[in-house]
């Protein structure tokens, strides 16, 4: 029985689907105003293991991450380049998906575009200001941004558990603008000179970042769905707000819901501080996957990525990375030295079971993990080849171990310019003609490349990388 950690009810419940067998789920996707980066990485990542497991476990999983493709750092960032929007937003889609595809991401089976939907966002909006929830701002010239009213929506911060009189407390001298409540926020901006716009009943203007989500959801998806993610900065307002769009649009009292379930992924901090801009500890995934080695990296990312419990803060460093891909080249010279017995996943096999108790509880990658080391020494112990095979079909149900073992192993140490396998042919020929000293002084060369060798019985000598 899945379950996952619910943050509007804050608990664990059971997953009940709309359809039984089938999940409609939405996760917000980036901004493509730049590359993204490792802190976007981890949310990603996150649903993209939900998106496999809960595959890999039967369901049919309809999932749907969006790009947000109109925004105003986007138009900020077009004018900087001195580009027109598009040519931006084609160029960082296209540089998503191929980070996206370097981190194993599978590709979510819809990826809908905020700029195709804007005819969908304009219904809500209609509908919404037809219920009394949105007004315009300036209804006499017609020109004006149109807003939602927070207070026509009485269950307004059920998600963040926010509290209408504390959140206006908070609030500072409300800012000059035609808002009945400060805590309104804007569903349609009015055109601007320079700025991209689309014509409407409400006037020319734009899309506010919030109504993208419940239209493309809505379209795509549906009405209701079972699951909503985003990363945890979410919650408030972006979550809260489609919320109140997509919620205001039912009927009062139908007890129809938008999401059933809220998944949050907790953040990822730099060397224990928050990633930002500005503390200059930022960095973008296609940054670390260049740094990294070019076989090893992406899986080495991913894994450090999942090895923490998706509701924990993660902390990213050259250290932590590089324990990732120690922690992963163990469980691939395990999978090399034992090849891998061709498997069908058998759940009621002790440790299968084990690991799908693990994830079945509210995706817990550590514990799941914790199952393949035992596997693994289980191998390196008793070298059987059915046990090599359950380890690398359980690591594929969340997109782990399925490269061939002693590629990865090797990485991309070979593009150092050494010909390695013509050096250990050599030292080989070396130690068998009794020159040790020529023999040694390959071994120290290739050590000091980062190559191990190994010798195995009957004169077999691998190579991997430290
Ligand atoms: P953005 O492109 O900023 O709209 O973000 C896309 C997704 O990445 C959202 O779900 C954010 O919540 C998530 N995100 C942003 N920064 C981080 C971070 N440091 N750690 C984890 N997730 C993040
Ligand atoms: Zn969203």
């Amino acid at each position: 029985m899945q379950t996952l950690y619910n943050t509007l009810s804050r608990q664990k419940e059971v997953l009940n689907t709309i359809e039984p067998g089938k999940v409609r789920m939405y996760s917000c996707g980036p901004t493509v105003y730049d590359f993204y980066h490792i802190g976007n990485a981890r949310t990603f990542t996150t649903f993209d293991m939900v998106y496999r497991w809960l595959t890999a476990t039967g369901y049919e999983v309809n999932y749907v991450r969006n790009i947000t493709d109109i925004d105003d750092k986007i138009i900020e960032r077009a004018n900087e380049n001195g580009e027109p929007m598009e040519a931006l937003t084609e160029r960082m889609t296209a540089a998503m998906f191929e980070d996206s595809d370097r981190l194993k991401l599978l590709r979510p089976t819809h990826s809908p575009r905020a700029t195709q939907y804007v005819d969908a966002m304009l219904d809500i909006i209609r509908m919404l200001e037809a219920k009394g929830i949105a007004y315009r701002a300036d209804p006499v010239n017609n020109s004006g941004d149109v807003y939602y009213s927070v207070r026509a929506f009485p269950e307004y911060g059920k998600l963040s558990r926010k509290n209408l009189d504390d959140l206006q407390a908070g609030e500072r001298v409300a800012v000059a603008s035609a808002k009945r409540d400060p805590l309104d926020f804007v569903l349609w901006k009015a055109a601007k000179p320079n700025e991209p716009k689309w014509p409407s009943i409400f006037g020319d203007g734009r899309p506010g970042w919030h109504i993208e989500c419940s239209a493309m959801c809505r379209e795509v998806l549906g009405e209701e769905i079972d699951i909503h993610g985003g990363g945890w900065d979410l919650q408030f307002p972006h979550h809260e707000n489609e919320i109140a769009q997509s919620e205001g649009v039912f009927e009062r009292g139908s007890g129809k819901k938008f999401a059933r379930y809220w998944m949050h992924a907790a953040f990822l901090n730099v060397d224990q501080e928050k990633m930002s801009k500005s503390l200059g500890n930022f960095f973008t995934l296609r940054d670390v996957l260049d740094k990294l080695d070019a076989v090893q990296g992406g899986e080495t990312v991913r894994f450090f990525l999942m090895r923490g419990h998706y509701r924990s803060e993660i902390n990213y460093s050259w250290d932590t990375l590089e324990d990732a891909r120690q922690t992963l080249l163990g469980f691939y010279i395990a999978l090399k030295d034992v090849p891998p017995a061709q498997t069908t996943l058998d759940w009621s096999n002790p440790y299968a079971a084990r690991f799908r108790a693990a994830l079945e509880d509210d995706f817990d990658t550590p514990a799941a993990f914790a199952v393949l080391h035992e596997l693994r020494r289980e191998i390196n112990r008793g070298a059987s080849a059915e046990m090599a095979g359950l380890l690398k079909a359980l690591g594929g149900t969340i997109g782990l171990l399925q490269d061939a073992p002693e590629e990865f192993v090797q990485g991309a140490a070979t593009s150092a310019g050494l010909d390695v396998d013509a050096l250990v042919a050599e030292r080989n020929t070396s130690k068998a003609a009794k020159n040790f000293a020529r023999a040694d002084e390959i071994r120290k060369q290739l050590d000091a490349a980062g190559i191990v060798l190994e010798d195995k019985p009957g004169g077999i000598t691998q190579w991997r990388r430290k």
